[in-house]
């Protein structure tokens, strides 16, 4: 497969935003044209990100304000596809959430009957509203031997001043405090995200790209179910990385923007 093999499949574009849309809050690029040929490509575009900390709302206000989202484009995070696990695989289950307030009211408007005392699941997301209080209470409810799901598995979150702790780095720190790793984590690249993804647009396989900056997340995400995936070298990645790295891509590309040489 090659770049316009991959394009010419694929009905839908998953885009990673940072270091793929835009890297510390700047657009990457002339990004806004990219985007609307995409979309005049006659191809659909599904903002696809880990970060839990924030909702689909968030990011959509987020999104219009850059004046990158339109009528057809979607959202889906890992908050959004683990609330689909939750109602999926534990109905009816009370869940504990160490997340934001958002997360957690998102999760309630899904369905998902939440506990602050005595929940039967534990959630790990991205929570950058953590406290010590709250690190207590997940420590205690896996102690007790409640399921444990994590929304994603990344260690860092790209910031301006520096990377800070993500998901990634939390699942560690219960790994040496509790001695216990979760059961399923849902987002980018495992297969429960994927399915969410598949659920939401109606596609599979090659109809759908992966484009992203991360290997261990984005291009692993296209390479193990079976979607195209497209490394872009604007974000965390550099080629002297990719080329030492055993995840391989279908494509590699500077940035985004020059993918629109090939619709
Ligand atoms: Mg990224």
């Amino acid at each position: 497969m090659d770049i316009k093999e991959i394009v010419s499949l694929a009905k839908i574009f998953l885009l990673d935003l940072d270091g793929t849309v835009y890297l510390e809050g700047e657009l990457i690029g002339d990004m806004k044209n990219t985007l609307r040929r995409i979309r005049e490509s006659g191809r659909e575009i599904v903002y696809l990100t880990n970060n839990s900390s924030k909702t689909k709302e968030d990011y959509a206000a987020r999104l219009e304000n850059i004046g990158i989202l339109e009528g057809e484009d979607k959202i889906y995070t890992s908050g959004d596809a683990t609330a689909a696990y939750l109602k999926k695989h534990f109905p009816g289950r009370r869940v504990y959430v160490m997340g934001t307030e958002k997360l957690k009211e998102s999760f309630a408007a899904a369905g998902v009957a939440l506990s602050e005392t005595d929940p039967e699941v534990t959630v790990l997301a991205y929570d950058t509203e953590s406290t010590y209080e709250k690190l207590c209470k997940t420590a205690l409810f896996l102690r007790r031997g409640t399921a444990y799901i994590a929304t994603h598995p990344d260690v860092n979150c790209p910031a301006k001043a520096c990377d800070v702790p993500d998901a990634g780095s939390f699942i560690r720190l219960f790994e040496a405090s509790v001695g216990r790793v979760p059961e399923v984590i849902v987002g980018k690249p495992f297969r429960y995200m994927a399915e969410g993804v598949s659920e939401l647009t109606g596609r599979a396989g090659r109809e759908l790209l992966m484009a992203g900056d991360r290997l261990y997340t984005d291009i692993r995400f296209g390479a193990e179910n079976g979607f195209s995936s497209l490394l872009v070298l604007s974000g965390e990645t550099t080629a002297e990385m990719y080329e030492k790295s055993e995840t391989r891509a279908d494509a590699v590309l500077a940035s985004l923007n020059d993918v629109v040489k090939y619709l």
